[in-house]
Formats: C-alpha cells, sequence, structure tokens
C-alpha cells in the first residue's frame, strides 16, 4: 500500500528535526516544583493536600474538578509549601502547589523496574480506572482525559485505535525518540488500547522522515507477537497528527464539524499517551514526568530531557547552557501551533513537550499588506475554511456570520498564516475570534440548559 496522507489542505515546512539523535536523558530534580491544577482540557483538578504536608513521588495531590478532568500526583517527595494562583507560561494565574523537595520518596505501590511486562489484565473496566487514577491526558497538545475517550457514549462504537506517531510539527522530536527507546512500552500501551475498545484494529501512524522508527515498531510488534496491529507510513505534510486529518489519512473517513472521532469509530491517541498508558496499567505509575524537546538552531545544546512535572522552564533551559543572547522567542511546542512563553519561571505541565529557541530573524514577521485574493489561505485550510473570509469578518465583528462559516472548526494549525504571500496575520485574528464565538456557543447552551431545567420545575 503506498503511503497515505489526509485528502483536504496542508503545507510543507521544513521538518528541522535538529534534536533526532538526542537520546531522552533524564534531568536532574529542581528544588522546588510547581504543580499547576490545570493540565488538562475540562474542569481544574481540587487540591486534596494542604501546606506544611509532606508528599511522595505519585501521590496524588489534587483529584478531577468534574467529569472531564483528571487527577494530578506530586512528581517530587517533599514538604507542600503554598496553594495559590501562579503565573503559567503566558503570565496568567492558575491554581498552583508549590513543593519544597527533599529526597526522591516514592508513593507505595509503583513498580520502578525496568522489566517489561507484557500480559494485559482482561478486565477493561479495571484498566480504564487505571488510566483515570494514574491522571493519563493525551499528550499529543489537547490534553484531553484519556479514560473519557475510552468510553464512548452510547450509539456509538470505536472500530479503529489509531496511534499518532506522526510528530508533524517542525523541530520536535520526543515522540520519535520515544518510539525508538520506549518503543516495547509504546507497543503494549496500544494493545491496551486496543483490548479497551473491543480488540478492534489498531495504526501506528509514522511520517516517512522517520524510518528508524518504523522499523523498530514494526520489529517490536513482531518479537512481542500482538496481534492487530499494523504500522502505517504516511507521507510528510502538516498537519498530519491533528485527529481530523489523521482519521482521514489513516480510515479515509470524515469527521463532520463539531463532531468527536468516535462519529466516525475512531480513537485516536498519541505515542507518549500510549507510553503513559501503559506505565499506569502495567507499572501502576501515575504521569509525573513527560520527555520535553529543547531545540531551535541558536540553542546552546539540542535536547530531548525527562523532565519532572511542574518544573520551572528556567531550571531546564539552564540544564542545556541557559538562553543565548540571540534568542529573542521562546515557544512551548513547535514553531506552528506552540504557544510564546511570556513567563521563563512558568513550570511544565503533563502536556509540555518542548521549548523551541527562535532568533529574531526567524521570528520577524515581514510587514502586513492588502489581502491579494490569491486563495492560498483556503488551498492550505486542512479544515476546508476560508481564512481569508474569517479574518475579514473577525475585523467586522460579525459573530453570526463567522459562525455560520464555521470559525469553531478551526485546528489553530496556522497553515493559513504560513501561506499567506501578504503576511496577513490570519491566524492571531481567527484565534480571537474563534474564542468569542465559543464563548457565544457555551453561553447559549448554558442559557438552554437552564431553561429546559426551569421548565421541568
Ligand atoms: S489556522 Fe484555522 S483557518 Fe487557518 S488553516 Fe488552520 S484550521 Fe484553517
Ligand atoms: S493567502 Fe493572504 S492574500 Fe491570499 S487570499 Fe488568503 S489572506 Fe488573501
Amino acid at each position: 500500500m503506498g503511503k497515505r496522507t489526509f485528502s483536504i489542505g496542508g503545507v510543507h515546512p521544513h521538518d528541522n528535526k535538529i534534536s533526532r539523535d538526542c537520546r531522552i536523558k533524564p534531568l536532574a530534580i529542581p528544588p522546588t516544583v510547581y504543580i499547576s491544577m490545570s493540565q488538562h482540557i475540562g474542569a481544574p483538578a481540587k487540591p486534596v493536600v494542604a501546606v506544611g504536608d509532606k508528599v511522595k513521588v505519585g501521590q496524588v495531590v489534587a483529584e478531577p474538578g468534574g467529569f472531564v478532568s483528571a487527577f494530578i500526583h506530586s512528581s517530587v517527595s517533599g514538604t507542600v509549601k503554598s496553594i495559590a494562583p501562579r503565573a503559567d507560561l503566558a503570565g496568567n494565574p492558575v491554581m498552583t502547589i508549590e513543593i519544597a523537595v527533599e529526597g526522591d520518596e516514592w508513593a507505595e505501590g509503583i513498580d520502578r523496574s525496568e522489566t517489561l511486562v507484557t500480559a494485559i489484565p482482561s478486565d477493561n473496566k479495571a484498566i480504564i480506572e487505571k488510566i483515570r487514577l494514574g491522571g493519563v491526558v493525551g499528550l499529543g497538545g489537547a490534553t484531553f482525559p484519556t479514560h473519557v475517550k475510552l468510553m464512548p457514549p452510547p450509539g456509538s462504537k470505536c472500530e479503529r485505535v489509531i496511534i499518532n506517531g506522526c510528530e508533524c510539527e517542525p523541530y520536535l522530536t520526543s515522540d520519535f525518540r520515544t518510539l525508538l527507546e520506549k518503543g516495547e512500552q509504546v507497543v503494549i500501551g496500544a494493545a491496551i488500547l486496543r483490548q479497551v475498545m473491543g480488540n478492534v484494529p489498531c495504526t501506528i501512524a509514522i511520517e516517512e522522515n522517520k524510518p528508524e522508527a518504523i522499523v523498530h515498531i514494526r520489529e517490536v510488534i513482531a518479537k512481542l507477537g500482538y496481534e492487530g496491529i499494523e504500522v502505517m507510513t504516511m507521507k510528510m505534510r502538516y498537519p498530519q497528527g491533528g485527529e481530523k486529518q489523521l482519521i482521514d489519512a489513516v480510515m479515509g473517513r470524515q469527521v463532520g464539524s463539531g463532531a468527536l472521532p468516535i462519529s466516525v469509530g475512531a480513537v485516536v491517541q498519541n505515542v507518549a499517551t500510549a507510553l503513559a498508558v501503559y506505565d499506569a496499567v502495567q507499572k501502576n505509575k501515575p504521569i509525573i514526568d513527560n520527555s520535553v524537546t529543547v531545540t531551535g538552531a541558536c540553542a546552546a545544546q539540542q535536547a530531548n530531557l525527562l523532565v519532572r512535572v511542574g518544573t520551572p522552564l528556567r531550571f531546564i533551559l539552564d540544564a542545556v547552557g541557559g538562553v543565548p543572547e540571540s534568542a529573542a522567542k521562546i515557544i512551548s511546542g513547535g514553531p506552528m501551533m506552540g504557544r510564546a512563553v511570556a513567563n521563563l519561571d512558568a513550570a511544565t505541565v503533563k502536556g509540555t513537550g518542548a521549548l523551541l529557541l527562535l532568533t529574531e530573524a526567524e521570528t520577524r514577521r515581514k510587514p502586513a499588506s492588502a489581502c491579494i485574493r490569491c486563495g492560498k489561505c483556503a488551498n492550505a485550510c486542512p479544515m476546508g475554511l476560508e481564512p481569508f473570509l474569517l479574518n475579514r469578518l473577525v475585523k467586522a465583528g460579525d459573530m453570526e456570520a463567522l459562525e455560520e462559516n464555521a470559525i469553531q472548526d478551526c485546528i489553530e494549525c496556522g497553515c493559513c498564516l504560513y501561506s499567506c504571500p501578504a503576511n496577513i496575520p490570519l491566524l492571531d485574528n481567527i484565534r480571537m475570534g474563534k474564542g468569542a464565538v465559543l464563548g457565544a456557543i457555551r453561553a447559549r447552551a448554558a442559557a438552554a440548559k437552564a431553561a429546559a431545567e426551569a421548565a421541568k420545575k
């Protein structure tokens, strides 16, 4: 079978995987960690510890604040110093547990040995509960609680689990390294996920620029002897790792506007999430650390580091030679979808995958000029939107027309901005408009719910 890709839009940025040969090395534990209560999509978690409490690595420090929410565990052993709002990487206050580190004592029951546990428990309900208790969330960017994805709503049925190993964002290499260095664990995680979803087939999708990973994972599947798991080689194309794009590429099915992947029979999880599932189910290890790529042409060193959750960004950068004078901008994530870091004292969260250092020349935007109606932005949009039109409607503040033109479907991939010869800040404007429209949709839903409840009384 030829190499697959998605059918609408997309771009081909240079992949710049300059840290691809850097093995994942554990970073030292910082003197203090700052554990955010908002590390997942959904309601923030609620602290269950108090100032002065002693905690161990892997101990629960916060419980889910709602159905779509997740447990949070201490990534270190030590004493809780404060529970208070603290600035995140954008400078916004987020409830945070500050823990002063003392030693490295782990909670009971966590298997820290290197022994590979291949026998998968047969009780699927118990597996999902372990994933929930392990605080596992989607680590490909969305941080959606994984156990919720594994419980399809009545009437929907999973037909295929897709493991996203595309890592299509330029510069990022932590998933690639994870495939090479923790391939067995990823494959067992994939086998657990396909079992839970009803022994459906599972596709591990890897882009063609990672041939070593494709070969290695095929060998691992053969060695472990799991059935129903295949590796699919994908063409290089951004944003192939987007959930809807990957489903289109692998299954040839389109997820409708506002619909979930399960509506077309798909459950998508990222490589790092499959590893977290293995850890939670086979080793009783919750998410307390994650792999972070530190990269950029101006970075003192390229690195892939295993970092305890809650480690200050400054501590990470200091460990790899500090921030060079030539670095004008630091991005958390990749250059296409990442977020600018405004506060180096912010700490990592479960979903932190990379710190990218860029120079002034690499970040400088050319001055914007008038739209020449070339249509390149619309051709590049993988969601089939018309970015030039959305941009105009955002400027006009026409909320109704924005919703009619499905601005809420924008996945903020930046393909439109990347393609625009007039350098119009399409992504910034569309992101702003999308936020306003989603706010209006949520307010409408809340009002409708309140009216329905009032009518019942
Ligand atoms: S950022 Fe949004 S509008 Fe622009 S190409 Fe991506 S999905 Fe389309
Ligand atoms: S790519 Fe830029 S110039 Fe071309 S139609 Fe879109 S907004 Fe206009």
